[in-house]
């Protein structure tokens, strides 16, 4: 398998993306994976902490169980979207 961004070298590194399920919310786990060589590997982790020291913190106090989760989600799901569009940037560079 190639690497998906570079797609020039063999990918080495296999990352796999895991969330819970949300109770109460009909929320279904989700899991997405990353295919990438050793050199995209460390750029991609480098943009995903980026963006994650970025988000400023989804908790507030007094917040419920219930909104924790959503606000989790939230930042999970921005996080998927960013990758996905940085990878996409990334690979046709
Ligand atoms: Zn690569």
């Amino acid at each position: 398998m190639r690497c998906e961004i570079c797609q020039a070298k063999e990918a080495t590194v296999h990352l796999t993306h895991r969330f819970p399920p949300i109770e109460g919310l009909n929320v279904p786990a989700t899991e997405w994976k990353d295919h990438l060589c050793g050199e995209c590997a460390i750029a991609y982790e480098h943009e995903s902490d980026r963006f994650l020291h970025q988000q400023l913190s989804p908790w507030r106090e007094g917040m419920s169980k219930e909104e924790q989760e959503l606000a989790l989600q939230a930042l999970q799901g921005a996080q998927w979207q960013h990758m996905t569009e940085w990878k996409r940037k990334r690979s046709s560079q």
